[in-house]
């Protein structure tokens, strides 16, 4: 089996990480392995059998040219520095480069203590680690970016949390882990030259277009909140809530990281929170645009010595783009709602979208189907439209206006119908199935979650035999409750 790593981190970062090794799995056993992603990552599997795959992915064999290292970070936990964090149950064994050219960390997730563990483990729980698998395919599926996941190996170990679990290692792959608090934590401990070189490494390796910009410190700034905020309205616009905010981790590359107490909401309510740690509703679906907000601040002030380095007065142009971000993200956040509503991007309709956001708030509805109801509605269907409602006329007003606006559109209600289902989904990973997935996967019974894994991965074409999956949860399942866990 030949990666061909290129480890442009270990290579050149020296300093900005700890090299680390993988513990000893007793009985590594794989669980599940993405051939597809394999596949379009290069990797030259060679006829490997499950028994070599659950070896190198649970982190008994390195395989060769791996440099495995932790990477340090530091990080605002619910809004406060800890300055000292890092891969604390994560090893990085290297960076491939796609035959495409792109580059990408490949990582185990839950292979034993770090240099930064401290006091944990450094272990992951089957649970969480399918958790993770099913939930970022089912975001990549979406078209969110998003980490990856490449494999799932049992270790044959137990981990002991609340109760003692099976244990698992799971295999990330990104296009890096480099987080805000990554920046934090140089910006933190060393200082300017650090925060230089970090930017520098970031801006080679994902923003190659900003180095010859007057000051790139700052177009990276820029760079990256642009990217937050498209990120952002793609989750708003799934009914994501990733649950941990936390500075820690926002990957600058702008793909969602770290699967937590993520989940997506069934009836629509803007202040949604499922996480067991988010009793104050920081990271509540509707709070993630101030969050995002919120964490660009810490961005900019941990770029701002380098950004200062070039010119001292780009440090008021940094502040600018920083109070620009709640405009910025509206832009973006109505754009993404006027496809899902089957509107043309000139549309004057900004009531019509607050509108409807109380109106579904009014009425409970389900987030995801009801943008498929609305396409049917266009077809001449309204029964589905109706299920959906606490009574038949419950959103009339607003329906009226929104033929309104469909009517002003160049092309008609079934072409409209169909651009909205080709950006609605129709299956998303429900609370309620994916508890009872990763209850039976708990057991040894894998059937279940491998069933939804396939749903997930194909989420816009309805099928019969999927019905049961394109629900909200049965009348008295919740309220729901996620844990971190892993
Ligand atoms: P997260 O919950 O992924 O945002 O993690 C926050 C910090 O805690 C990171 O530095 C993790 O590496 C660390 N951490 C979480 N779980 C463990 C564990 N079981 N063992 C060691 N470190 C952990
Ligand atoms: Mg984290």
């Amino acid at each position: 089996m030949d990666f061909a790593f290129d480890n442009s981190f270990h290579d050149s970062m020296e300093g900005f990480y700890a090299p680390a090794e993988a513990a000893k799995p007793s009985a590594p056993k794989l669980l599940i392995f993405n051939r597809e992603l394999a596949q379009r990552l290069g990797i030259d599997l060679d006829g490997a059998t499950d028994e070599q795959l659950a070896r190198i992915f649970s982190g008994e064999e390195l395989p060769g040219g791996a440099n495995p290292l932790a990477l340090a970070y530091a990080g605002h936990q619910f809004g406060h520095f800890s300055p000292q964090l890092g891969d604390g149950r994560a090893l990085l064994l290297g960076e491939v480069v796609t035959p495409d050219g792109e580059r990408f960390d490949i990582q185990l997730k839950g292979s034993g203590p770090t240099p930064f563990s401290r006091n944990g483990d450094g272990r992951a729980a089957i649970g969480p680690v399918l958790r993770e698998y099913l939930m970022s395919e089912a975001m990549a599926a979406l078209g969110v970016p998003t980490t990856r996941s490449l494999a799932a190996v049992a270790t044959g170990d137990r981990v002991q949390r609340e109760q003692a679990h099976p244990g698992a290692v799971l295999t990330r792959i990104a296009s890096s882990h480099i987080r805000v608090g990554t920046f934090q934590f140089f910006a933190a401990h060393f200082g300017a030259d650090h925060v230089v070189q970090l930017s520098d490494y970031v801006i080679r390796r994902h923003f190659p277009d900003l180095a010859d910009t007057a000051n790139p410190h700052l177009a990276l700034l820029n760079r990256v909140i642009g990217l937050q905020c498209d990120l952002v309205a793609q989750w708003l616009g799934v009914g994501f809530i990733h649950g941990v905010m936390n500075t820690d981790n926002v990957a600058v590359s702008g793909e969602t990281i770290d699967y937590g107490p993520c989940a997506f909401m069934d009836r629509f309510s803007v202040n949604t929170v499922f996480s067991s740690i988010d009793a104050n509703g920081r990271y509540a679906y509707g709070r993630q645009p101030q969050m995002l907000h919120w964490n660009m601040a810490r961005f900019a002030e941990a770029l701002l010595p380098a950004i200062h380095a070039v010119d001292p007065a780009d440090v008021e142009a940094a502040k600018d783009i920083v109070n620009e971000i709640p405009e910025r993200f509206r832009t973006v956040w109505h754009a993404l709602i006027r496809f899902k509503l089957g509107l043309d991007q000139s549309a004057d309709d900004a009531t019509l979208i607050d509108n409807l956001f109380d109106a579904l708030e009014t009425n409970g509805v389900d987030f995801t189907s009801f943008f498929r109801a609305l396409a049917m509605l266009l077809r001449g269907d309204g029964s589905m439209l109706e299920r959906l409602l606490p009574a038949p006329d419950a959103m009339a007003p607003w329906i009226a206006e929104w033929w309104e606006h469909i009517e002003r559109e160049a092309i008609g209600p079934l072409e409209i119908a169909d651009a909205m289902d080709a950006v609605n989904p129709v299956y998303i990973p429900r609370n309620h199935l994916v508890e009872a997935a990763l209850g039976a996967a708990e057991t040894g019974d894998l059937a279940p979650w491998l069933e939804l894994l396939e749903v997930v991965r194909n989420p816009y074409t309805p099928r019969p035999v999927w019905a049961l999956f394109a629900g909200p949860a049965p009348t008295g399942f919740g309220p729901y409750t996620t844990y971190c866990g892993t």
